[in-house]
């Protein structure tokens, strides 16, 4: 999970919304394509084209439009000042099911469950502390302590959301891979982890970060950790 640092609400959106009272998602959805279009976009580009759960590039075409609170929640209960349409409150998820035999992740795992304390929340500064991710594209915990708030949030997260799929696991050991390279022989230096580490850090001119990134900018870390106090 990367932290995605929310802009303000864009200003064309918040002039569309103006005056219209009885804009909904669903009229939205139904009524306003092209704003629901320009809407995804801005979160695309927010979120450098990556998942905002897993981490997997998406596109305009294979992702959607995600409730972090979910939208039966905000119907049912008095969030004060959310409504379905508030862009704090939005985010971009992939469509989930990587293969057609495989598991639904991210939005479409987490369908309607909502627990502010046992959920992970990526416009949450602190979120990647919560998470580690092993050479072999592991999501975990990062507390080993099992018994901690912390230990419990990460792992209701990783299954309410299936974050630990073999797929998403399979993806991550690729790009880590990549990143590090396949000579086992000749191990990377300090200096060229470190200029691997500035390199996933920066997205591209287009402004698209690597998928999986903050995965293996974790595992850079613990590659450098481990040369420093050698
Ligand atoms: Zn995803």
């Amino acid at each position: 999970m990367r932290y995605i640092t929310k802009r303000p609400q864009p200003e064309w959106y918040r002039d569309f919304r103006r005056g219209k009272t009885n804009l909904n998602w669903d009229s939205f959805t139904r009524s306003h394509q092209a704003e629901k279009d320009r809407l995804k976009q801005e979160l695309l580009e927010e979120q450098h084209y990556l998942c905002g759960y897993c981490g997997a590039e998406v596109s305009m075409r294979n992702s959607h439009i995600e409730h972090v609170i979910p939208r039966s929640l905000l119907a049912s209960r008095n969030f004060q000042n959310i409504t379905p349409l508030s862009y704090p409150n939005l985010l971009v998820s992939c469509q989930a099911r990587r293969h057609p035999e495989g598991d639904d992740t991210c939005g479409h795992a987490k369908g309607n469950w909502y627990d502010p304390n046992l959920f992970v929340v990526p416009h949450a500064t602190d979120c990647e502390t919560y998470f580690a991710y092993t050479h072999a594209g592991e999501m975990i915990p990062a507390s080993s302590d099992t018994f901690s708030p912390e230990y419990r949030k990460a792992a209701t997260t990783l299954e309410k959301l299936h974050l630990d799929t073999y797929a998403l696991n399979t993806a991550r050991k690729e790009m880590i891979s990549v990143a590090l390279g396949d000579d086992l022989e000749t191990p990377l230096t300090i200096e060229e982890l470190e200029l691997l580490h500035h390199e996933y850090q920066r997205p591209d001119d287009q402004g698209r970060l690597k998928p999986y990134c903050f995965a293996v900018l974790r595992v850079l870390e613990s590659e450098l950790a481990l040369l420093q106090n050698a």
